[in-house]
């Protein structure tokens, strides 16, 4: 690990739990003594804020990159930067560096409405996304970073008869993979959320809906800037500013390195997490992938006081919602309807989507909005992501998780780690290939949801 003067030594013990060899207690007591990261704990906070929050340290370093690495991540969205965090944790591999074009963060993740739930159909993508929500529920004390995680549960409504019937088949099929899901009666519905209309005669009607109770929201910004704080901590350097122009192949067609904006970077490995860039940067190395990229919008309200207790998700109107600890009500909408790179939609989605919201909510109708924005997502023919080995050797790819990956960031970085480090797919992610779509067996949660977000 590079020693770096900015980073004080850290005091308290952080504690580690995950399963891998890095958890024995050795490992713990050696990391304790080299972790350089800034503790946060009340007495920290309360003495920065007596000295008006001028002295709080750098959190992590603006790295100029070397000449080589082991690995190099595209892309420092949570999803990279969890990767590196977790390559230099969990397997040792400390020689990482993460791409990043603008500035960490600036992609989906923090552009995301910050869904987290793991209720989704198929035995693969409720295994991944429930081993994502283990590591959520200690994410903030794993990082010593408050990540804000709030299981405040989600609510999916059933507006109709086909709704009815599909989220029950999700709640039997989360039953029988141990996967926390209910079903309620639009009264109880009401009850969890007391702002939602439940009227018989609304053009929405709610004929019930299945909660997730451990499902919730996260602060997203605070997920990456905790990961690259732990990860820089390990020896990670953070390059941001710094376009990935090309994937290098060398005469044997294995990876060599990136050109980059700041010149060639060599590698021995090479995972790309660039979202809705993902088929530009991997066309580079002549690997087509099944992705199309589309817009998806989000929008803020005006604050208000806590009203709104949970999250709320309307697959039939296409409308999410959820209210952030500023007060702000947060919604998200579907994708538009072309595929484009524009970080910005079309105004007509989001108004269809607040139109929904005014008929489901009717306590919002004089709210006004506050900001709008965009973020570009990649979407696979089945919905589901593409995490693993591709035709090129020792290049890798986290991509496809469309309009739903913010929720995965953990454990999609988790097993993505797993497969860069021992070049093999963890159990979990191992259904997730790209081959899958030239063998057939999908995970087709676009037909079982209509939506994956
Ligand atoms: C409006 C909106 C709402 C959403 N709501 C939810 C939700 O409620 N719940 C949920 O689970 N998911 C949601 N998502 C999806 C979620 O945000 C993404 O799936 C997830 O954040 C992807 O994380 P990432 O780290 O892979 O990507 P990103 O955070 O986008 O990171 C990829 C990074 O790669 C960088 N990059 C791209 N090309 C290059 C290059 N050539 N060189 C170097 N760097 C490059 C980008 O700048 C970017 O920072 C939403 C997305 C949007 C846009």
């Amino acid at each position: 690990m590079a020693p770096n003067a900015s980073f004080r030594v850290r005091r308290g013990p952080v504690r580690l739990r995950h399963t891998a060899p890095a958890t024995t207690l050795a490992a713990q007591a050696v990391f304790n003594e080299i972790d350089p990261m800034t503790h946060f704990s009340a007495l920290s906070l309360l003495k920065n804020a007596v000295s008006g929050n001028r002295k709080w340290e750098r959190q992590w370093p603006d790295a100029a990159p070397k000449k080589a690495y082991d690995v190099i991540i595209v892309g420092a969205g949570g999803h990279g930067l969890g990767a590196a965090y977790y390559l230099a944790k969990e397997h040792g591999i400390t020689n990482v560096a993460v791409i990043e074009k603008g500035w960490l963060g600036g992609g989906n993740t923090g552009r995301n409405t910050t869904i987290i739930r793991s209720n989704y159909l198929y035995d693969e993508s409720s295994r991944l996304f429930d081993h994502a929500l283990d590591l959520w529920d200690g994410l903030s004390q794993e990082l010593n970073y408050n990540v804000m995680f709030s299981p405040r549960g989600c609510l999916m409504l059933a507006h109709n008869v086909h709704d009815v019937q599909s989220f029950q088949r999700h709640v039997h099929a989360n039953r029988l993979n141990g996967v926390d899901n209910r079903w309620l009666t639009p009264r109880q519905a009401k009850a969890f959320c007391p702002p939602l209309n439940i009227s018989p005669d609304a053009r929405y009607p709610v004929m019930g809906a299945a909660l997730q109770q451990r499902a919730g929201t996260a602060r997203h910004d605070a997920v990456a800037w905790g990961y690259a704080r732990a990860a820089a901590a390990r020896g990670v350097d953070i390059i941001q500013n710094c376009p990935v122009t090309a994937i290098r192949r060398g005469a044997d067609g294995a990876v060599e390195g990136v050109e980059t904006g700041k010149g060639f970077i060599r590698a021995d490995k090479v995972g790309v997490s660039a979202a809705g860039h993902t088929s530009v940067v991997m066309d580079t190395a002549q690997v087509r992938l099944p992705l199309e990229s589309y817009p998806l919008q989000a929008l803020v309200s005006e604050p208000i006081k806590p009203v709104f207790p949970c999250v709320v998700m309307s697959n039939a109107v296409h409308a999410y919602l959820s209210q952030s600890d500023k007060g702000e009500l947060v919604i998200g909408s579907g994708t538009d309807q072309y595929t484009s790179y524009s970080q910005r939609g079309g105004l007509p989605l989001i108004e269809h989507t607040l139109a929904a919201i005014c008929e489901v909510f009717p306590i919002f109708n004089r709210m006004r909005m506050l900001r709008k924005w965009g973020g570009t997502v990649d979407v696979t023919p089945d919905r589901s992501a593409i995490v693993g080995k591709t035709p090129v050797k020792h290049l890798y790819v986290n991509c496809g998780w469309g309009t739903g990956g913010f929720k995965a960031t953990p454990g999609a970085a988790h097993t993505f780690a797993w497969t860069i480090a021992r070049d093999d797919p963890h159990p979990i992610n191992a259904p997730f290939t790209i081959e899958r779509f030239a063998t057939g067996r999908l995970i087709d949660e676009a037909a079982a949801a209509a939506v994956a977000h």
